[in-house]
């Protein structure tokens, strides 16, 4: 048995969240490590869980938790890639012969940045599920970290060789049966300080799962192009299992489906309202889907299943924009999925991006005037962050609309920090410009006679009173 310590880099609330997010931020469960951590402990393994996102900790509490640990897998995204090394070093410091690997969109992406400086000795590339697992017996055979690289077995991961070059082992082919792996280890994680924002959810605790992963659609900002357009699920039967389970057993009193696209197997998602309601679980949920991905049929089964709110990518109001970020869907074609699912009686969230690849001050105003149309429930304008990996990233490095100078190696940038400091502003328009812009959108969208008296129309209760305060403190500091 090897004894295994999973991490998210630490980081306080105030570093993670600027302006209107301190109040309207969510802190969400780091489902990918507690897949991981479910694994392990299905083929026997210790395992221990630090969020130090959630914990709001620092660097020691993680260290302090190595006592007799064989492996630390950090959690790695570009937005705080430089506390994730900043916590690996600290945790070679303290025990030099710990196995520490990186996973996550980072390490996959540019694993030569975590690798470089040999404070990571390896970086997962792909699904980590399986190579940790691999990882975990190799140790627990006696094996060093120079044997498992000598060996060059596992697949799904890269690490410096003896030359000190990059070197890949074969790729990791992705699970097929989802249900293969166990429900995510939530008993390893601190679920108390978990925490949908109340402007999104007038329930809490609203605890949160996934029935399925990826995404077949080529949008060029998005990360998907990394997990090869794949789409796998969870069978209906297991994705109800686990909200009976959250309902139960953790005290959900609402559920967040976090698929990338919930609804794209129509058949699957009828399944799954029916499951929910023969069992008669009764609890409001929410899921994130597209536009295109609705018809009125599935629309109905999910709402009298308890489906509350959709979550909708519409990304831009400018035809010309959707057509640069290949979103393949018109604005017509939205405006008719808003009227079903409104007619559905189902609530919806409307997500936004500024400062795309490409992008004009005049797109910028269409997108912001698009969403004042479209009229969503709950609004969320992001400004674009060049990801590596992405499309996006590569057109902007290559025409050379942004640097490429990695930002993710100077400093920490958690992802709402990026509104104080916009990493990409695109040809023409100004850093000044596009800050304006975004505290426009909110204020415009949030600040009407309509959309406010529609609000204060629909308090039925005390937790609605909160989700509009805290909406409504959210709106006010983002101007700060
Ligand atoms: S539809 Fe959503 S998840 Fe799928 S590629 Fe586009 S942005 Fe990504």
């Amino acid at each position: 048995m090897a004894e295994v310590l999973l991490v998210c880099p630490p980081m306080t609330r105030e570093e993670f969240f600027k302006r209107g997010a301190k109040f309207a931020g969510a802190v969400l469960p780091p489902l990918g490590i507690a897949y991981i951590a479910a694994m392990l402990e299905k083929y026997g393994h210790k395992v221990k869980i630090y969020d130090g996102i959630a914990e709001g900790g620092m660097i020691d509490d993680a260290v302090k938790l190595l006592n007799g640990c064989d492996i630390v897998g950090l959690s790695v995204n570009s937005s705080f890639a430089y506390r994730a090394k900043e916590t690996a070093k600290a945790i070679k410091e303290k025990d030099k012969d710990v196995l520490v690997a990186g996973g996550s969109a980072h390490a996959n992406t540019v694993p030569l940045d975590i690798l470089k400086d040999h404070q990571f000795d390896l970086s997962i590339i792909g699904e980590a599920e399986i190579t940790f697992c691999e990882l975990a017996e190799s140790i627990d055979k006696g094996k060093s970290i120079k044997d498992i690289k000598d060996e060059k077995i596992i697949k799904g991961m890269a690490y410096m060789d003896k030359d000190d070059r990059l070197f890949y082992t074969e790729s990791r082919p992705l699970i097929q049966n989802l249900d293969d792996i166990p429900m995510p280890a939530r008993h390893l994680l601190p679920m108390h300080l978990y925490k949908m924002t109340e402007a999104r959810s007038s329930r809490q605790p609203c605890h949160s799962m996934m029935t399925a992963r990826g995404c077949p659609f080529p949008c060029t900002f998005c990360y998907q192009d990394l997990y090869k357009k794949t789409y796998r699920t969870h069978s209906p039967k297991r994705s109800v299992d686990e909200m009976e389970l959250l309902k139960k057993e953790y005290g959900a009193r609402e559920i967040a489906i976090w698929d990338e696209h919930f609804t794209l197997v129509k058949g699957r998602v009828i399944e799954i309202c029916k499951e929910i309601k023969e069992r008669g679980l009764d609890i409001p949920w929410s899921c994130v889907s597209r536009l295109d991905g609705i018809n009125e049929e599935m629309l109905k089964e999910m709402r009298s299943a308890g489906c509350e709110f959709i979550a909708y990518g519409v990304e831009s109001g400018s035809e010309r924009m959707l057509k640069v970020i290949k979103k393949l869907e018109t604005k017509d074609a939205m405006r008719k999925g808003f009227q079903m699912t409104k007619s559905a009686g189902i609530k919806i969230r409307g997500y936004f991006m500024l400062g795309l690849y490409d992008e004009t001050l005049e797109d910028m105003q269409q997108t912001i005037d698009f969403a004042k149309e479209l009229d969503p429930d709950v609004v969320g304008f992001t400004l674009w962050v060049p990801f590596p990996g992405t499309t996006d990233y590569k057109r902007a490095v290559e025409d050379g609309t942004y640097s490429g100078v990695p930002y993710w190696e100077k400093h920490n940038v958690p992802e709402f920090n990026f509104l104080d400091n916009p990493i990409y502003v695109p040809k023409g328009v100004t850093k000044e410009q596009l800050m304006k812009m975004h505290r426009k959108a909110y204020r415009s969208f949030y600040l009407r006679p309509k959309y406010i008296f529609k609000q204060f129309a629909e308090i039925r209760n005390y937790d609605d009173v909160k989700r509009l305060y805290s909406g409504f403190r959210a709106i006010i500091n983002n101007e700060n």
